[in-house]
């Protein structure tokens, strides 16, 4: 390398540098305006984001965010397109909390609406209430101009039928690469063996110049669960939970281990007492892996099989995603930068052989 050369490299460098410990300093204190979501809240986290900047309220940034994964069909956890109940039906949960006015609202297994987000909103704002379920919730929407329609995709309906294809060898259901020689099989590809029985959901969370929030969580929730079943997502406490003094914690992953611990609320709590968002994200992960005592849901050194993550950002600023298990990842926007980071973890996943 020339002289030339080598002095652009090493200054381009040290402004690199100096960019990286600007960003970890104001991590640091915190710094507002700051929205973050689960990996899957890119485009959520960018548009709620553009609303803030525009001053408007951090529920409306934070719901207009969401409802960009609700409205995508190639997202099999939330809203259109979502994976269905084991009949084949979407049943949708959602809940919001809106911190200046202390309000929340939610629906639960609602059908044919594919914003629940929005209901859920609603349901805050126009009744006295917190929490719709089934028909009453759909009523609720319908009253409220949502329009119904069909939710399952050709996608979605093609991850089901594979489902329904493998719960058992004593049915009539076949998939149709089966009735193919082997010679002419397709290949099964990466991203329908992992819907086979997935989890996914969004949770997006937003602190405003002044310090105001506010937070959704929305889903399709288990995948292919029984008809009726409703997860953490809508429950204030378990899948979302904010106090406009403290901070805001919402989760995606396996709703039952946090309806056993009101987790969210606890990852609140836990900023209330002084810990930043990492270590109280790490202490409800702490807390649900303590409680899990089903030998079928432990390892054989007794850790939880399942993943469960959270979002954590405190009234400063401050933000970090969790999960139980190594590789986890979420979206936050921070100053200039919108982008997917690493998650802080519990257990570390042994490498894949
Ligand atoms: N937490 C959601 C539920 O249990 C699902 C998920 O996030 O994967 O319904």
């Amino acid at each position: 390398m020339d002289r030339r050369k080598f002095i652009q490299v090493s200054v381009a460098a040290a402004s690199a540098g100096i960019a990286a410990r600007k960003e970890a300093a104001a991590q640091a204190k915190g710094a507002r305006p700051v929205v973050i979501a689960s990996a899957n809240g890119l485009n959520a986290t960018e548009k709620a984001m553009q609303m803030l900047r525009q001053g408007e309220d951090t529920l409306d940034a934070v719901v207009a965010g969401v409802n960009l994964v609700e409205n995508d069909p190639e997202d099999t956890s939330v809203g259109y397109g979502g994976l269905p109940n084991e009949q084949g039906v979407v049943e949708l949960d959602s809940s919001v909390m809106h911190g200046p006015s202390r309000g929340g609202g939610a629906v639960a297994s609602i059908r044919n609406i594919k914003n629940p987000s929005s209901v859920a909103k609603l349901v805050m704002e126009r009744t006295d209430h917190v929490l719709l379920v089934g028909e009453g919730a759909l009523d609720f929407a319908r009253s409220m101009g949502f329009e119904e329609e069909d939710l399952m995709t050709p996608k979605s309906r093609e991850i089901w039928m594979r489902w329904k294809r493998n719960l058992s060898d004593r049915d009539d259901w076949i998939a149709p690469e089966e009735r193919l020689p082997a010679s002419l099989k397709p290949k099964q590809t990466a991203q329908l063996a992992s819907a086979l029985r997935h989890h996914g959901t969004i949770n997006c969370n937003a602190v405003n110049e002044k310090g105001e929030i506010s937070g959704v969580t929305t889903t399709s929730g288990l995948a292919f669960k029984i008809p009726g079943r409703v997860g953490d997502s809508p429950i204030l406490g378990a899948g979302l939970y904010l106090d406009n003094d403290v901070g805001a914690c919402g989760s995606t992953g396996r709703g039952e281990a946090n309806l056993k611990t009101c987790a969210s609320f606890l990852g609140v709590e836990f900023m209330r007492q002084g810990d930043s968002p990492e270590e109280a994200g790490l202490k409800v992960l702490k807390r649900i892996a303590e409680n899990t005592v089903e030998p079928y849901l432990l390892d054989d050194q007794g850790r939880p099989r399942f993943n469960v993550n959270f979002y954590l950002v405190n009234k400063a600023g401050q933000f970090a995603g969790v999960s139980m298990w190594s590789g986890g990842r979420y979206a936050a926007y921070e100053g200039r930068e919108n982008k997917i980071r690493n998650s802080a973890y519990l257990y570390k996943r042994p490498p894949r052989r």
